[in-house]
Order: structure tokens, then C-alpha cells, then sequence
């Protein structure tokens, strides 16, 4: 995936804030919450990235770093921890416009055990990854 890095915006940018770096903070939050995402279908327009939610509806989001996709590249959206997924590859994204909101935390978490994965994250990247949790 092409991931060059915007014009306007610093090499090595130290933000943790939202469409900037993935803290492993950040990471470690999403892996717990797997039932926090929404499948959708992505597009790229103008600086944000669009994605109609499979389930219906779509999202803007915006990340600090170009990132190009193919219309219609699958990828999932963590709304409650913004955070855009392409394959394995999590990035930490701004919600500019639209979204469903936050998937609601289900009465009984620990039925999503088999779900949740270990997020570690790419200090060189600034992006994260979900790994299986090993026992
Ligand atoms: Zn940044």
C-alpha cells in the first residue's frame, strides 16, 4: 500500500492524537475491543478516506499520511478507538463526517476471547497490527 507521507505535515510526527500515530496504548485498546468494528469498503477522496459500511451508511476519516487504496479495498473501522484496518495493518484515523457510532460493549465480553488480539505498533510506521494472543 502506498503510505507517503503529506506534504503539509512533518516527517517524523510525534502526535498521538487522533489520524496521527498509533501509540501502543492505542493498539493494546483496539485488540481488547473486537467487536468494535464495522466491515466496510473504502475509497480515497480528497485528503480523507471513505468507506460505506457494509451494514449500511459510511464514514470520512482522515490520517496524516497519504494512503491510497483501490476503490472498493475492503477494510474495517473501530469507531470507538479510531482506528481504520487494511488487512492486518491498523491505523489511527480522525472521524471528519458521518458514522454510526460506537459498537455498543456486548453484556458478555469474554465470548469475543477468541477475537481479541495483541496490538503492538511500528515506531518507524507509526501504524499497528493485531497479532493472535498466544496462551
Ligand atoms: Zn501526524
Amino acid at each position: 500500500m502506498p503510505n507517503q507521507p503529506r506534504t503539509e505535515h512533518p516527517q517524523n510526527c510525534q502526535s498521538y492524537g487522533p489520524g496521527h500515530t498509533m501509540h501502543w496504548v492505542h493498539a493494546k485498546q483496539v485488540g481488547k475491543t473486537p467487536w468494535g468494528w464495522r466491515d466496510g469498503f473504502a475509497r480515497t477522496a480528497a485528503d480523507v478516506i471513505v468507506v460505506a459500511y457494509a451494514g449500511g451508511g459510511s464514514i470520512a476519516v482522515w490520517h496524516h499520511r497519504r494512503v491510497d487504496f483501490p476503490p472498493g479495498t475492503p477494510v474495517r473501522v473501530h469507531e470507538q478507538f479510531h482506528a481504520l484496518a487494511v488487512g492486518s495493518l491498523w491505523i489511527n484515523v480522525d472521524i471528519r463526517e458521518g458514522g454510526a457510532g460506537a459498537v455498543l460493549e456486548p453484556s458478555m465480553p469474554e465470548l469475543w476471547a477468541a477475537e481479541m488480539q495483541a496490538g503492538i505498533t511500528s515506531v518507524v510506521e507509526g501504524t499497528g497490527v493485531g497479532l493472535p494472543i498466544s496462551e
